[in-house]
């Protein structure tokens, strides 16, 4: 059970107690290996209570371990982070990428890194959302 001592390593170091359901909803995030839907995690759980779920989740993307996508009828998307992020915040630069076909959601890098500057602002984070087809219904 690598894995299991990975989470645990992971939330040692966001300084976070390794309670069983942080530990479970990372190893189904985790084992699911890209964007997962809300609903999903909710059916991995044998059980769990509405308002710990939430709670959970928030204190994960808090911490930088996790990221959410919001999408089109209020469906959210949970997705893990890379070490780029951390307690600090989030530092993404990568795309979300919804496939017209399959449904799927998922954090792609661009081949060029994206650039945003508006005038006399200063942005912390922004979001690129693209859809199409991902390679797999391309082909
Ligand atoms: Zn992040
Ligand atoms: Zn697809
Ligand atoms: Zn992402």
């Amino acid at each position: 059970m690598n894995q299991l001592v990975e989470i645990k390593e992971l939330l040692k170091t966001r300084k976070l107690k390794a309670t069983d359901l942080r530990v479970e909803v990372l190893a189904i995030i985790l084992g699911f290996g890209k964007a997962i839907p809300y609903q999903e995690i909710q059916n991995s759980l044998q059980n769990f209570d509405r308002i710990t779920l939430y709670r959970t989740l928030n204190i994960l993307i808090e911490r930088g371990i996790l990221h959410k996508i919001s999408m089109e009828n209020n469906q959210s998307f949970y997705a893990m982070c890379t070490l780029e992020c951390s307690t600090m915040g989030h530092q993404h630069q990568h795309v979300h990428f919804k496939c017209e076909q399959c449904n799927e959601v998922s954090c792609v890098e661009t081949k060029e890194p994206i650039q945003l500057a508006i005038a006399y602002h200063l942005i912390t984070d922004f979001e690129v959302m693209a859809t199409g087809l991902c390679g797999a219904c391309r082909l």
